[in-house]
């Protein structure tokens, strides 16, 4: 099908030749966000002339004045979200939509200006497009794809930017647990919070991750893979991980999963979940759930499996749970039959071997 762009990215520059063994390495074995494609695309908003001059050019630093607000009050958003290849060669995006949104309520909370649903898309799909000989030949390979907004003015009062650059660049990926272990353990952040209500927590904002880095390091350094937060008021509502929204799937059918509020990240993969368990006949609602209850549910055996979701990890099973206190384990510890069925559900759409019943693909 021919394309014709509604949003033009125009190409002004050719990619400087990048060494071959860099494009080999990155497709034979990527790892997760080290290494980057040739290209990046690039639109620029001025408060007199809006957004103007998108382009794609070679990827490489971008010069920015010292004074430059993301710099120093960090107005900067961001998105996440991959590039699949489908059986018959072709690549296809997951919701992207869903992304342009919610980085335009993230650009909203941030006092930055929302980017047109198109010009967000377009600048995937001809980016995409170009770098298509970066996707990995790995087994669940795909093109992790990062949007970014940052307020370039100079300037250094404490007000919105009158100056802000949108980016896109491209890192082909694998796996994204190191361990590539079949369930995660997590730790309860029981010293830090991550939102307050009222505050950023539903926008992907940099500033939000800055101040998970300390709670999830800690993970980390105790042999955890992630960190789970509770609320910020009572310290007792499990709210997500540092990087996954979570489900708890109990023994009569019923599913939970916290409710969105304005400290909670409205993850996309968490959006289709709901919709997958609803279809397969569990009575999912939107609920707070108590980490105590968490404990006594999982040590009586009602609950029987937890998993958790993002565009990274996919649908991954939480094994084991980890506090000052105590410990528990969910299930046998190892991944559960709904978390199985949900993920391979979720996987085959993205991948093109599950019918997309839901509309979610679009063709690169
Ligand atoms: N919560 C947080 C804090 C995240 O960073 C992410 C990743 N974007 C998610 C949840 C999952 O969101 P999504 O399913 O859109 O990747």
């Amino acid at each position: 099908m021919a394309h014709a762009p509604a949003y033009d990215i125009r190409h002004i520059e050719h990619a400087n030749p990048v060494p071959s063994a860099t494009r080999e390495q990155a497709i034979a074995d990527p790892g997760f966000g080290t290494l980057f494609t040739d290209h990046m695309v690039r639109i620029d908003w001025h408060e007199e002339k809006g957004w103007h001059d998108p382009r794609m050019m070679a990827r490489g630093p971008i010069a920015l004045d010292p004074s430059a607000s993301v710099l120093h009050y960090a107005q900067e958003i961001f998105e996440g979200l991959k590039a699949y290849r489908h059986p018959d060669g072709s690549l296809a995006l997951f919701r992207p939509e869903e992304n342009a949104r919610r980085f335009n309520r993230s650009a909203a909370r941030l006092a930055m200006p929302e980017l047109p649903e198109e010009a967000f898309i377009e600048s995937i799909r001809a980016l995409v497009e170009k770098d298509r000989d970066w996707f990995p030949s790995v087994e669940g390979g795909s093109l992790y794809i990062r949007p970014f907004m940052i307020a370039t003015e100079a300037f250094l009062g404490v007000r919105p930017a009158k100056e802000y650059a949108f980016l896109t660049i491209l890192s082909p990926a694998g796996g994204y647990f190191k361990s590539g272990a079949p369930a995660i353990s997590i730790r309860v952040a029981e010293h830090y919070t991550r939102a307050a209500p009222g505050g950023t927590g539903f926008a992907k904002c940099g500033g939000n991750y800055a101040a998970s880095l300390v709670p999830q390091g800690e993970a980390l350094a105790s042999g955890h893979d992630q960190v789970v937060f509770l609320d910020a008021v009572e310290r007792k509502w499990i709210e997500e991980l540092g990087g996954m929204n979570l489900f708890f799937v109990f023994d009569d059918g019923r599913m939970v999963t916290p409710p969105l509020t304005d400290t909670i990240l409205p993850g996309i993969t968490r959006d289709s979940i709901l919709t997958l368990a609803r279809e397969e006949g569990l009575d999912v609602v939107e609920d707070r759930y108590a980490i105590d209850q968490w404990r006594e549910d999982a040590e009586s055996g009602k609950l029987v499996e937890t998993l958790a979701c993002g565009t990274a990890a996919v649908v991954t099973p939480v094994g084991k749970v980890t506090a000052e206190d105590y410990d528990f384990t969910i299930g046998s510890g190892g991944p559960g039959q709904l978390t199985q069925k949900l993920r391979s559900q979720l996987v085959g759409i993205q991948n093109g071997t599950v019918e997309d019943r839901h509309g979610w693909i679009t063709k690169v």
